[in-house]
């Protein structure tokens, strides 16, 4: 059987951006790569969407950029300005074919369906299949979007609704996120942030058509495209093996307070790079212990005070928008940070250290 000097397990978004990262810096010239990755063809199954705070390769897949957002609850709505980081939403198929047509023409890259095909044994394995075991404990956030569209000039395309929660909550966290892509298009997402004991607030469809014809008072559209997910707000287990690193949601790259996951992958795929000829010894890239140790309290908040969250997030955004964004993007400072909980309910947070 073939043998591979590395074997990524898994030719997703964090598969690939690792074999891209690797091959336009001709890390791959006098190596060989292996890809599992079961899938038959890609195609589009996800927008990836998140505050550009550091530089990415895939520019040319994003659909749109926007630098104005709101965020609101019942009656009240806060604008925001996000210029200095702009809000991209990259396109899941034309990423896929962008590095795909790259990596085609590498002959040591090979692609295989399942990992028995190869010898495995002496090769780095940098694995993104995450291992989640059941327990009705975790959090989860799970969603599902539309792309809509409509005949006649209906969205400000200018500006994106990051989170409305005047819907129902279902004593859970419940909000829709609305992209306008133009005037006439525009991606709508329902998402719950809470245990996924039960399918009681997978009605997507429902929740979705009510929203558009109540909320956005909108009739004639039709549907073009729908993607559905579930993202761990909890890391997954990993045994610590020497010849083998965890990538993307395996690799803990999710934002737990905010399931955004896509600039993490990017980062990690370049700190895999320029450490790749001395892979063994290299430490671990994960997320600052500071945010883990943050969000783990967020989280506790969010568990037991489901009700309060609509007004929490919307507090936490009437700081600087700059200082918001840094802060969920991984990229803020101790001072934005004391900003940030200052505008947190204190005692509700200090309750939840012991919870
Ligand atoms: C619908 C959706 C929308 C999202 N939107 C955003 C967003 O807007 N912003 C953001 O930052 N994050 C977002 N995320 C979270 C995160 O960025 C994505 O989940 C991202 O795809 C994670 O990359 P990954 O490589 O870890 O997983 P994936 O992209 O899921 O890749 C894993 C790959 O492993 C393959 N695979 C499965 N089983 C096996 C196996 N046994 N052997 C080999 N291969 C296997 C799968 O086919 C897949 O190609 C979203 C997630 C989902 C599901």
């Amino acid at each position: 059987m073939k043998e591979f000097d590395y074997i990524i397990i898994g030719g997703g978004c964090a598969g690939l951006s690792l074999a891209y990262e690797l091959e336009i810096n001709e890390k791959l010239k006098d190596k060989t790569l292996a890809i599992i990755e079961p899938r038959d063809e890609y195609k589009r199954d996800k927008t990836w969407s998140f505050w550009k705070v550091a530089n990415h390769n895939f520019d040319d897949c994003v659909k749109k950029n926007w630098e104005n957002f709101t965020v609101n609850i019942k009656k009240n709505t806060n604008h925001l300005q996000c210029t200095s980081y702009p809000y991209q939403s990259v396109d899941s198929g034309l990423f896929y074919e962008k590095i795909n047509n790259k990596l085609k023409g590498n002959k040591n890259i090979s692609f295989f369906k399942n990992i028995n095909e190869i010898n495995s044994k002496n090769s780095f394995v940098f694995n993104s299949v995450p291992s989640i075991k059941k327990d009705h404990r975790n959090l989860w956030q799970y969603f599902c979007g539309v792309e809509i569209e409509t005949q006649k000039n209906f969205f400000d395309d200018k500006i994106f609704n990051l989170m409305d929660f005047d819907c129902e909550q279902r004593e859970s966290v419940h909000f829709f996120y609305t992209l306008p892509y133009s005037e006439t298009s525009a991606l709508i997402e329902t998402t719950w942030l809470s245990r996924m004991n039960d399918g009681s607030k997978k009605d997507y469809d429902s929740q979705i058509k009510d929203y558009i014809e109540t909320n956005l008072k909108l009739k004639n559209y039709k549907i073009t495209y729908k993607e559905e997910g579930a993202i761990p707000l909890f890391y997954p287990t990993y045994e610590i093996e020497k010849n083998k690193i965890n990538i993307g949601t395996a690799g803990g790259m999710t934002r737990l307070s905010t399931g955004y996951t896509f600039l993490n992958i990017q980062e990690h795929s370049k700190f895999i790079c320029n450490n790749i000829e001395n892979i063994l010894n290299t430490k671990k890239f994960e997320i600052s212990k500071k945010y883990q140790f943050l969000d783990d309290v967020f989280l506790r908040v969010l568990e037991k005070h489901p009700d309060k969250m609509p007004d929490i997030f919307f507090k936490m955004f009437k700081c600087s928008p700059k200082t918001v964004i840094k802060f969920l993007s991984n990229k803020s400072n101790f001072f934005e940070d004391l900003s940030i909980i200052f505008k947190m309910p204190k005692i509700t947070f200090i309750k939840a250290l012991f919870y």
